[in-house]
């Protein structure tokens, strides 16, 4: 009874002492198999959320499951696009969109250059598109930066400076603010892992992310940068403990390209999508054949 209440005691004091300490803050959200939604449910949801993806544009993609689910059991989807026949790739380039839920012309762009893909995939690159890397941040019913439980998916990667600085960096420099936690810690997200293993797995020699709505092109890592994508112009914006960026371009050595539109609720021009497109392929063409 005294050892409770010694213990009980202790608690106390160390909540008064500690109000915020970090034991498990987010809430625990349940897996189980027969609750995973099928690929069906996911197009269904993105044709009721996005004005410029249908459900059947979303269905005619024939998306596939990586094996990895969101928090809520949404399936992460992949589309692949293979060598073919003889012709060796220039590259082997990894391109996902939709990592911040509310930036919703991330991931409609990504369903319009798979539709030129779908057209003129030539071999010339061995693409991996992954669509939708947050999918509850965006099919929830108000569309959110952060994944279900509020972690914004882009500062969760486990860079080396994680540890060091992730939290640290969330207090100081961005006042606790909601929208860029960055976890309790590193890869603490199924969608930040399943990440993680589509890039061990891939192996990509450079990486695309798209982004809004800061209408510009980052650039993180070796080879030289673009200096333009259809109207959007290469301008740094620097890295963060746990950005995909950082993760990428400096633990991993791998060049991280990341596409700013300039509205996350307005979609770029067709011609604008299909320019970036363009841009984007000669860029690459330039980079691989050096
Ligand atoms: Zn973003």
């Amino acid at each position: 009874m005294a050892y409770r209440l010694r213990a009980g005691l202790a608690f106390l004091l160390l909540v008064t002492l500690f109000p915020e300490a970090p034991a498990d803050p987010l809430p625990r959200i349940r897996h189980t198999e027969p609750d995973r939604l099928s690929i069906e449910d996911l197009c269904q949801e993105i044709g009721g959320k996005l004005g410029s993806v249908s459900v059947s544009d979303c269905l005619d993609q024939e998306l596939q499951s990586s094996g990895d689910y969101s928090l809520l059991d949404r399936p992460l989807v992949v589309k692949e696009y293979p060598p073919l026949g003889q012709k060796i790739p220039l590259g082997r380039i990894l391109v996902l969109g939709g990592i911040h839920g509310d930036e919703y012309a991330s991931v409609s762009v990504m369903f319009k250059w798979m539709e030129i893909l779908n057209i003129h995939h030539s071999g010339l690159f061995h693409w991996h598109f992954l669509p939708l890397t947050n999918p509850d941040g965006l099919l929830r019913k108000k569309s959110q930066r952060q994944n279900e439980r509020g972690v914004d998916l882009n500062r969760n990667f486990p860079t080396s400076d994680w540890e060091d600085d992730a939290l640290e960096y969330w207090t100081t420099r961005t006042g606790r603010s909601e929208r860029r936690y960055p976890g309790p810690f590193p890869a603490s997200e199924p969608e930040v892992r399943g990440l993680v293993k589509e890039i061990e797995e891939f192996q990509p020699d450079i990486i695309i992310s798209l982004h809004a709505p800061f209408g510009l092109v980052d650039h993180d890592g070796p080879p030289t940068a673009p200096t333009k994508l259809g109207n959007l112009w290469l301008s740094r914006l620097g890295i963060y403990p746990g950005s995909l960026g950082n993760y990428g371009g400096i633990d991993l050595d791998t060049a991280v390209v990341t596409v700013e539109l300039k509205y996350a609720g307005i979609m770029p021009s067709p011609s604008q999508i299909s320019v970036m497109w363009t841009d984007l392929v000669r860029w690459l063409l330039r980079e691989r054949r050096k």
